[in-house]
């Protein structure tokens, strides 16, 4: 088992959870995703090793509960990504209105401002927040592209 995976090993049965070798094939398609997932494309790739639908969703639960993934709402749908080592500190994201793409924003220099903004709501209105999860609603830069161009 490679170091990532005992990383998350620990995580999971330290939070009293087994760590199974479906919640491995779930937790190795999140891992090498380059794009979001829904649940049924987690599925498809899983499938091979038999795992279940009901079990990815069950697992999908369970590792959100764990903080070890992100849930993201988009275009009716829940998407998943890595939370721990995304490398994001911030969850920015756009969904295009054209290619319905979901797109990370890189925001490592909004930092400070984010931590700022934290600050402001949590004394304004009396909480306390622990995470984020931003969604813009516009157009990608490809389908940005596109348009332009066609208004040329
Ligand atoms: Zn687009
Ligand atoms: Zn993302």
């Amino acid at each position: 088992m490679d170091k990532n995976l005992m990383y998350f090993k620990k995580i999971i049965e330290n939070s009293g959870y087994k760590f199974t070798r479906q919640k491995q094939y779930v937790l190795k398609t999140l891992i090498n995703a380059d794009i979001h997932l829904n649940a049924k494309e987690i599925y498809e790739i899983v499938k091979e090793d038999s795992v279940s639908l009901t079990t990815v969703y069950r697992t999908l639960k369970n590792f959100k509960e764990l903080g070890i993934i992100k849930e993201i709402n988009a275009n009716d749908t829940n998407y998943y990504e890595m939370k721990i080592f995304s490398g994001k500190p911030l969850n920015l994201h756009l969904t295009c209105n054209q290619c319905n793409s979901i797109i990370d924003i890189d925001s490592r220099s909004l930092n400070l401002e984010y931590l700022l903004l934290n600050n402001k709501l949590e004394k304004e209105n009396n909480l306390q927040i622990y995470d984020s999860n931003i969604m813009f609603i516009g157009l990608c830069s490809e389908c940005l592209e596109k348009l332009k161009w066609q208004e040329q």
